[in-house]
C-alpha cells in the first residue's frame, strides 16, 4: 500500500484547477497524469527577456518585451493554409508583424485591437526586410504584468498547451507538496550542497540551479539503484528450480549452420546458471542478426528437457508472431508444442491455450504482454525469456516470474547495444552474456549519408533496386511532438512513392489497426510487396533476408542505437546490402561526425560508446516520448556522475537495513513509491 503521505502527489490531474477534459489528451501525451507528474515536469531552459523601447534597441533572435499598437490584420484567404498577420507599430514608428499559423489565430483579433497599444513578449525574427514575432509568448495591456515576465521557464508542451498554462498548473502542483523526511544520507547531501526535496523541486522549477536538480536525479538514481538491488536480494532468497536438461531434445534440432563461439559460449553460461537452483537473472547482449533466437531456443529446450515449460515474450505482436513460426520450424523435428498468445486471441482459440498451459500439454509458449495476464496460469513455467527487455519494466518480469510455483529462470535479451558505464542503469546487477561475433559470411553494409534534396536521385535508385528483384524499407522519422504529425508525414510520403510505385509498396505505422498491420508486413515478408514504408515500427526484430535496401529520411534526427537498429534490418542474406542515410540541411558538427560514424562502423558496441561520447550530457537514455527511457529526470550526465555514487549507497543501505524498517528505511520506502520503483517495496516481507 503505497504511504497517505504521498496521496496528494498521485491525485489524478484533474484534481488541479483548470484542468478539463480539453487539457488531458495534451497533457497525457506528455506523460503528466498525475500531480507529482506536474511537479516534475521540469522547465527545459528559461528564457531571459529585455525591455526594449523601440525596435531598433532589439536585435534579430533576441527574447524581447516591447510595447505594440496595432495597425492592421491582415488574415490568411479563406480556404488557403497561410498565417494570420498583424502589422504592429512601436513607439517610433517602427513597424513590424506579430504572426499566427493555424487556430491559434483566432485569438489574435481579441489580442491586438488595431489602434490600442499592447505589451507583447517574444522572440525577435526576420520575416523578409522587417522584423516579426511568430506566436508572441504574452501579450498584456498593461506593463507591470509583462514585467514578471523577465525571466521566465521554458517548457515542453504539447499541441493544445500553453506555456502559462503549464506554468500555472505547476505552480498549483508546487503548492500540494508534502512534508516527507529524508531519504538521502546526510553526510552526502552536506558534501554536495544539495536542498531537500521540496525546496529543490522549488528551485528546479523557478531557476537554473544545478545542485537542485541533482538532488532530484539522485534520488531517481537512488530509487532506481535500491529497487534493482531489493530484486536482487529477494530473487536470492526465493527458491528456484535447479533444471538440468538431457540433450535430447536438442540433439534433435537440424540447424542449417553450426552455431558461432559465441552462441556455444553464451548457451553453456545459460545451461550453468539454470543448473543451479538459484533463479537465473541473465542478460543477452548482441546486436542484431547475431543470432539471439537460436540461444533461447536452446535455454528453452534445457527446460523442455527437465520437464518444465518456458515462455518468451516479444514486445510486439509482428515479432510474437515472427518468433513462432521460426522457433516452430525449427522445433520441426523435435516435437515439442509450441503455442502464440496474443492480445488478439479470443474465444475458444484463447481457451484452448489456456487449458494447454495448465495441463503442461503446451511446452513452449510465445506471446506479447497478454502472457503476464492474471488468467494465465502455468502448469510449471521454468524460463521465462523476455525479448528486447529494454522496452518492458523489471516489474512485468516479476509479474512472469511470479508465475511458477517456484521462480523460473530469466533470460533477458537485447539488442540495444548500451554502453558499459549504463548497463548497470538500465539491467542492475544482472549477469551478462555478449554475443560479440557475428555468424559467418555477414557482408558489410554500404552505408552513405546523402542530403534530403537529392531525393529524386533516391527514389531512383530504389526504382532500380526493385526492378532487379529486391526489396527495401523506407524508414520516416518520427520528429514532432505529435504522432499525428508524424503520421502525416509518412503517410504523404508513402502516397508519393506508391504513385511511383503503386502496388508494390505498403505502408505500416503506429496508428493502423494489428490485421492491417500485420496483412501489410505480411505481403512484404512473403515478396508480394517490394518496398515497405514505415515509421520506426521496424526498429525490433522483423527479419526479411531479400529487403537488401534500407533508406532513412532526416537520419539525424535519429539515435545512433536505433539508427544501428534500423540498419541491421538488412545485410541479413547473401546478397551485399546498402543503407542510404538522408540528412537534411543544416547539420551541427556533432551531427555531422555521428552520422559518419554510422558510415564507419557495423559495430553496435562501438557506436554506442562513441555516441555517448560525442553527446556528452543532456540527452537521455533511449526516447523520452515511447516511454522506453530508464529515467525521467536524470539525464545522461547525472546518470554517469551520480548514479555509481547512488548505487554504492543503495547497496549500503541494503545491506544494513534490508527490510527499510530504520528511519532512514521508511523514508527510502517513500521514495520507491515515488519513483514508482514500488515493485521493490513490495518484494519486503510486511512491504
Ligand atoms: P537476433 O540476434 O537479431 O535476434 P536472429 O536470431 O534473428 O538474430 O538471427 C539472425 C539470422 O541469423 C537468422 O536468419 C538466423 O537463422 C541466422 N543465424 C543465427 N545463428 C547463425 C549461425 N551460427 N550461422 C549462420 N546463421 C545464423
Ligand atoms: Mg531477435
Amino acid at each position: 500500500m503505497r504511504p497517505e503521505a504521498l496521496n496528494p502527489l498521485f491525485a489524478e490531474v484533474e484534481t488541479l484547477e483548470g484542468v478539463g477534459p480539453k487539457l488531458l489528451k495534451p497533457l497525457e501525451r506528455l506523460g503528466l497524469t498525475r500531480v507529482k507528474d506536474v511537479a516534475y515536469h521540469l522547465p527545459e531552459r528559461f528564457v531571459s527577456r529585455r525591455t526594449i523601447a523601440d525596435l531598433d534597441e532589439g536585435t534579430e533572435g533576441e527574447q524581447v518585451i516591447i510595447a505594440l499598437t496595432a495597425v492592421e490584420h491582415r488574415a490568411p484567404r479563406p480556404g488557403s493554409r497561410g498565417p494570420h498577420r498583424v502589422l504592429a507599430q512601436d513607439a517610433v514608428g517602427n513597424i513590424c508583424a506579430l504572426t499566427w499559423f493555424g487556430k491559434a489565430a483566432y485569438s489574435a483579433k481579441k489580442l491586438l485591437p488595431v489602434g490600442e497599444l499592447r505589451w507583447v513578449a517574444g522572440r525577435l525574427d526576420r520575416y523578409g526586410d522587417m522584423l516579426q514575432i511568430v506566436h508572441p509568448d504574452h501579450i498584456e495591456v498593461d506593463s507591470a504584468g509583462q514585467m514578471a515576465r523577465l525571466s521566465e521557464p521554458v517548457y515542453r508542451l504539447a499541441e493544445g498547451l500553453t506555456q502559462p498554462r503549464v506554468a500555472g498548473l505547476v505552480e498549483q502542483a508546487l503548492a500540494r507538496l508534502p512534508d516527507l523526511p529524508e531519504w538521502i544520507e546526510p553526510g552526502q547531501l552536506e558534501r554536495s550542497g544539495w536542498p531537500a526535496w521540496g525546496a529543490a523541486l522549488q528551485l528546479a522549477q523557478e531557476c537554473t540551479d544545478e545542485r537542485a536538480r541533482d538532488r532530484l536525479a539522485y534520488d531517481e538514481l537512488l530509487a532506481n539503484s535500491l529497487a534493482l538491488l531489493l530484486v536482487k536480494a529477494e530473487g536470492r532468497r526465493r527458491r528456484g528450480q535447479a533444471l538440468v536438461g538431457d540433450g535430447r531434445l536438442r540433439g534433435k534440432l537440424q540447424l542449417p549452420f553450426a552455431l558461432t563461439g559465441a552462441q556455444v559460449r553464451s548457451i553453456a553460461e545459460i545451461e550453468g546458471d539454470m543448473a543451479q537452483e538459484a533463479p537465473m537473472l541473465r542478460l543477452l547482449q548482441g546486436d542484431v542478426g547475431a543470432g539471439k533466437t537460436v540461444v533461447a531456443l536452446n535455454a528453452m529446450l534445457i527446460a523442455v528437457e527437465a520437464g518444465r515449460q518456458a515462455a518468451l515474450l516479444a514486445p510486439t505482436e509482428i515479432l510474437a508472431r515472427q518468433h513462432y513460426e521460426t522457433l516452430r520450424r525449427m522445433l520441426g523435428p523435435t516435437g515439442v508444442e509450441i503455442a502464440l498468445l496474443t492480445g488478439r486471441a479470443k474465444g475458444r482459440e484463447r481457451e484452448s491455450i489456456l487449458m494447454g498451459l495448465m495441463d503442461g500439454s503446451i511446452q513452449l509458449l510465445v506471446g506479447t504482454h497478454s502472457i503476464f495476464q492474471d488468467t494465465v496460469a502455468y502448469r510449471d513455467l521454468g524460463l521465462a525469456v523476455v525479448d528486447e527487455q529494454h522496452r518492458f519494466g523489471v516489474a512485468q518480469r516479476l509479474a512472469l516470474a511470479g508465475k511458477g510455483r517456484r521462480a523460473p529462470h530469466t533470460l533477458a535479451m537485447t539488442a540495444t547495444p548500451i554502453p558499459r558505464s549504463l548497463t548497470l542503469a538500465q539491467y542492475g546487477e544482472m549477469d551478462v552474456s555478449r554475443l560479440d561475433e557475428l555468424p559467418p559470411g555477414r557482408q558489410a553494409i554500404d552505408t552513405r549519408v546523402i542530403p534530403q534534396e537529392r531525393m529524386d536521385e533516391v527514389v531512383e535508385g530504389v526504382a532500380r533496386h526493385l526492378a532487379g528483384g529486391q526489396q527495401a524499407y523506407w524508414v520516416c522519422p518520427m520528429v514532432n511532438d505529435s504522432e499525428v504529425a508524424d503520421i502525416a508525414a509518412a503517410e504523404a510520403r508513402y502516397a508519393t512513392l506508391k504513385e511511383r510505385f503503386g502496388d508494390d509498396v505498403v505502408l505500416v505505422h503506429g496508428q493502423l489497426r494489428p490485421e492491417i498491420k500485420d496483412a501489410a508486413m505480411e505481403r512484404f515478408a512473403s515478396g508480394q510487396a517490394k518496398l515497405l514504408v514505415a515509421t520506426t515500427v521496424i526498429e525490433v526484430g522483423v527479419d526479411v533476408p531479400s529487403a537488401t535496401l534500407m533508406v532513412i529520411e532526416q537520419a539525424e534526427r535519429f539515435g545512433l542505437a536505433q539508427l544501428h537498429q534500423l540498419r541491421g534490418r538488412v545485410g541479413r542474406g547473401a546478397e551485399k546490402s546498402t543503407c542510404l542515410l538522408l540528412r537534411g540541411g543544416a547539420l551541427t558538427e556533432t551531427g555531422r561526425a555521428r552520422l559518419a560514424l554510422m558510415r564507419e562502423t557495423q559495430d553496435g558496441f562501438r557506436i554506442a560508446e562513441e555516441d555517448l561520447e560525442l553527446r556528452g550530457g543532456g540527452e537521455l537514455l533511449g526516447t523520452r516520448q515511447s516511454g522506453e527511457a530508464a529515467f525521467r529526470i536524470a539525464n545522461l550526465d547525472q546518470v554517469q556522475r551520480l548514479l555509481p555514487v547512488a548505487h554504492a549507497d543503495a547497496r549500503l543501505l541494503v545491506d544494513r537495513d534490508g527490510g527499510l524498517t530504520s528511519e532512514r528505511g521508511e523514508a527510502a520506502r517513500l521514495l520507491l513509491y515515488l519513483f514508482e520503483r514500488d515493485w521493490g517495496v513490495q518484494l519486503l516481507r510486511g512491504g
